[in-house]
C-alpha cells in the first residue's frame, strides 16, 4: 500500500460519490499505485454511511470507519490516519474544496524527498468576508501567542510520510489540533498553494461555536502565554493603581480636593475587577483541559467498520 487518502464525513451525503469518483480519476489517470481511500463518518445524521457503504461493495478501494457520534473533523482525521495504511497519507474535505487535482502535486513533492507537504489556501471562492478576516485574524493571534509557527491558510489539506504518522499515533492528548501538531512534530515540510473551490454540496459543518472551540484548542494548546499575558496584565494594572495612590497622598496633602475622585475610585474597581476575571478565566481554561486530559479517555469510538480486502 503506497497512499492512503482519508476523508472526514459529517452529513456529506451529496458529495460523497463525486469526491470519491473524482480522487479515483485522478489516481488511475496520473498517479499508478496502490491506493486506499479511507473515510471516516463523524456521527452523520443524514444518509451518509449508506452512500459510503453502497459505494465500498463496488469499489475495493474504500474503507470505513463510523464514530458512535459526532466526535467532530480532527478526530475524525486522527482516526483516518491510525487505520491508515499507506507509506504516504493525505488528508482533505469531503466537500470539494479541496481540489482533487492537486493529489498529484501533493505526491510529487513527497517523492522529491519531503515529509510533510501542506497545502495553503489562497483565496476560497463564494467564502464570506466575515470567515475570511476571521481566519487571517486567528492566524496572526495563533502565532503571535503560540510557540509554534503555522502559516495563514493553512488547511487540513496536506500529505503526510509515514514517519510523521508514527510519531502523530503515539499522541493521545484529548484536545487536538492538527495544525500544530504537524508543525510540531516537524521534520522536512514543504508547501503547495491552492485556491479552494466552492461547496459542492450542503453548508459549512464549522459553526461559530465550533470555530471558537478549535480556536481556543489551537491556542491553548500549544503555549501558557496566554497565561503569562494575564500576569503582564496584572501587573501593568498594579502599577497604575501604585501610581494612584500616590496621587491620592499629594491630593490628600498639597491640594486639599480630596471629595473628588469617585469616578475614578470606581473605574478602578470595576477595571481591576475585570481583569481578575479575566485572568481566572484564563487560568480555569487551563485547569479544566488538564481535568479533562487525565481522565485519558479514547480521543474516538467507533461504531461501524468497512474493511475491503485489497493487495497488501
Ligand atoms: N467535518 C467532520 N466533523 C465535524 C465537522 C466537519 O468530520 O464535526 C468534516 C466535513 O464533513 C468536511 C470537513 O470536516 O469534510 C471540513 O468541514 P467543512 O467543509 O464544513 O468546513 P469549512 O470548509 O467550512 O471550514
Ligand atoms: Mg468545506
Amino acid at each position: 500500500m503506497e497512499l492512503s487518502i482519508i476523508i472526514p464525513v459529517f452529513n456529506e451525503e451529496d458529495n460523497i460519490e463525486i469526491i470519491f469518483t473524482s480522487v479515483k480519476q485522478q489516481m488511475e489517470e496520473k498517479i499508478n499505485i496502490s491506493w486506499e481511500l479511507i473515510f471516516v463518518d463523524d456521527g452523520s445524521k443524514d444518509g451518509s454511511w449508506k452512500k459510503i457503504l453502497g459505494l465500498s461493495s463496488l469499489n475495493t478501494e474504500i474503507q470505513a470507519l463510523r464514530f458512535s457520534r459526532n466526535f467532530g473533523h480532527q478526530y475524525a482525521l486522527k482516526a483516518g490516519m491510525d487505520r491508515a495504511r499507506g507509506k504516504a497519507v493525505i488528508t482533505m474535505d469531503a466537500d470539494m474544496q479541496h481540489p482533487p487535482a492537486l493529489i498529484e502535486d501533493l505526491f510529487l513533492k513527497w517523492k522529491e524527498g519531503f515529509h510533510i507537504v501542506n497545502a495553503i489556501r489562497m483565496n476560497t471562492k463564494g467564502v464570506g468576508f466575515g470567515k475570511k478576516i476571521s481566519s487571517h485574524f486567528f492566524y496572526k493571534i495563533m502565532n503571535y501567542l503560540s510557540d509554534i509557527r503555522i502559516e495563514d491558510g493553512a488547511s487540513d489539506f496536506r500529505l503526510v510520510d509515514r514517519k510523521v504518522i508514527e510519531q502523530f499515533k503515539e499522541m493521545n492528548e484529548y484536545f487536538l489540533f492538527l495544525r500544530g501538531i504537524i508543525s510540531w512534530i516537524g521534520f522536512k515540510t514543504a508547501s503547495i498553494e491552492y485556491i479552494a473551490d466552492e461547496r459542492y454540496s450542503g453548508r459549512s459543518k464549522y459553526s461559530l461555536k465550533k470555530m471558537l472551540h478549535f480556536a481556543s484548542d489551537g491556542i491553548m494548546g500549544f503555549s501558557i502565554k496566554p497565561l503569562r499575558l494575564a500576569t503582564l496584565l496584572g501587573f501593568v494594572i498594579s502599577t497604575f493603581a501604585f501610581a494612584y495612590i500616590v496621587y491620592a497622598i499629594i491630593a490628600k496633602f498639597f491640594l486639599h480636593n480630596t471629595l473628588s475622585g469617585w469616578a475614578s475610585l470606581l473605574i478602578s474597581i470595576l477595571l481591576i475587577g475585570g481583569i481578575q476575571l479575566l485572568t481566572i478565566g484564563i487560568i480555569g481554561e487551563y485547569i479544566g483541559k488538564i481535568f479533562i486530559e487525565i481522565k485519558k479517555r479514547p480521543q474516538y469510538i467507533i461504531s461501524d467498520k468497512i474493511e475491503n480486502q485489497t493487495d497488501s
